[in-house]
């Protein structure tokens, strides 16, 4: 069929349809006292103006497995969200604003489920859902910050082309030239590097301010977790992978973004009330994310396994980045973006071995262990979750690197019961955090911070 005869039978196709149309029109108005008739219609013009408020503000599809970006309340499906970050989204892909957080938006899930039981053919079909839930698996989705912009972006550039890095120039201030300087695309147009080809030889683009940078400039750093670079010229202390205990967790500047990152709910299995425990001890010990960070970083590099245990858990490489994961690689610096990955896998560990300290209230510190474990799918209800204690002791001082570390209640006693005595550990780790962290006294950390 050629093109005109097929557009053809589209027009009669449209000609016919609206002719079923206008003739379903005539029919109810001759039906005008058939009152169901009349609620279809009108349940059809709800639904689709339903099924327009349910759409998703990414894919315009009706959405699906919806998350609420905070605050501006935009949602979309997970799955969409979780692609806009992948591919380096730092605000609501809607409004821009910004965010740190998009939490599955369970009420309007309660709204798209009656919606799809009463017009289940909107539905997405099998495969598609099927695609959706391999990308968002329906956690809570952290979305970084805004990494900064280089601070004079030049308008006039040509973006098909590569710039040269700071370091191409003969002349530059750096001390150091690129053996292979990109050609400057505005007065060598002929040598002009295509950014369709990859990066130009020798460089890459920093992972902050997205500058070219010189791979092998003294300048450049390359974080050792997700293997990007970073200029170290455009934006002071942000344009670095930094040696691992001096590196700032992005986004957690103080206690108080820790507060307002809802994130760290998640950290605790749900677990609210031991998320207000820890944070009022922080507040009340004035400990900072970056206290709490550095700690996380001495443990893990006291464990036999180092920081293969989170590289084998793929924390690195989920937002951006590619992680060698070849486990006798040195890992000494690090980003921004895998600092804060860092804190958030170390922290409920961190926050075991805390307590060992002995610094907690006494009606916080002794109350009964949860016969259901850490893992206990009770720990979300307030109540049960200010009764029962649901931290428990990690032996990771084990040798090896056994299937499962052991777990010991934190209160045990003669009142725990199925753990034999040989099953336990032989000594509890009551020692490991005087050994691999500070005392928690704020001055000391303070004298810490100061000299770092
Ligand atoms: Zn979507
Ligand atoms: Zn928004
Ligand atoms: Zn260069
Ligand atoms: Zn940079
Ligand atoms: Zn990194
Ligand atoms: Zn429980």
């Amino acid at each position: 069929m050629d093109q005109a005869s097929s557009s053809l039978t589209r027009v009669k196709r449209r000609a016919s349809q609206d002719a079923i149309v206008e003739s379903s029109r005539k029919r109810l108005k001759e039906d005008v006292d058939d009152r169901d008739h009349v609620e279809a219609l009108g349940d059809t013009t709800f639904m689709q103006e339903l099924a327009d408020e349910l759409q998703c503000g990414c894919c315009a599809a009706l959405v699906y497995k919806p998350v609420l970006v905070l605050p501006c309340q935009h949602f979309f499906c997970g799955s969409c969200c979780v692609l806009w970050i992948r591919n380096g989204g730092t605000n609501c892909p809607s409004c821009r604003s910004v965010t740190s957080i998009a939490t599955p938006y369970r009420a309007l899930q309660g709204t798209l489920d009656t919606f799809l039981r009463w017009a289940p053919h909107r539905a997405r079909s099998e495969r598609e859902r099927q695609q959706a839930d391999e990308i968002y698996s329906g956690n809570n989705l952290r979305i970084p910050g805004p990494r900064e912009a280089s601070p004079e972006p030049n308008i006039n550039q040509n973006t098909d082309f590569a710039q040269p890095c700071p370091h191409c120039s003969p002349g530059n201030p750096y001390g150091w030239v690129c053996p292979q300087p990109i050609p400057d695309p505005n007065m060598d147009p002929d040598h002009a590097w295509l950014l369709d080809e990859g990066d130009p030889p020798g460089h890459a683009r920093c992972g902050n301010c997205e500058i070219m940078l010189a791979l092998r400039a003294p300048t450049t750093s390359k974080c050792d977790m997700c293997s990007v670079s970073f200029c170290g010229i455009n934006v002071q202390g942000r344009c670095v992978a930094a040696s691992l205990p001096a590196q700032q967790p992005h986004g957690l500047g103080d206690i108080g973004d820790l507060i307002e990152c809802s994130f760290i709910y998640d950290c605790f299995d749900g677990n609210n009330v031991e998320v207000e425990i820890m944070l009022d001890y922080l507040t009340a010990q004035r400990l900072t994310p970056k206290h709490i960070y550095r700690e996380i970083i001495a443990h893990t590099q006291s464990q036999p396994r180092g920081f293969r245990t989170l590289i084998g858990r793929n924390i690195f490489s989920e937002i951006h980045g590619a992680v060698d994961t070849d486990p006798d690689i040195p890992r000494s610096r690090i980003c921004r973006l895998c600092a804060a990955e860092v804190f958030f896998a170390g922290l409920k560990d961190w926050w075991v071995r805390e307590r060992q300290k002995g610094f907690l209230e006494p009606n916080v510190a002794n109350r009964k262990d949860c016969p259901h474990g850490e893992a206990c799918s009770h720990q979300k209800d307030f109540g049960h979750a200010r009764e029962f204690n649901h931290i428990f002791m990690r032996n990771t001082n084990a040798p090896g690197s056994g299937p499962l570390p052991a777990l010991v209640p934190l209160n045990a006693g003669p009142s725990v019961p199925n753990v034999a005595p040989e099953t336990l550990p032989p000594a509890l780790d009551v020692r490991e955090g005087s050994i691999t962290s500070a005392p928690a006294t704020p001055d000391f950390r303070d004298a810490i911070d100061t000299f770092l």
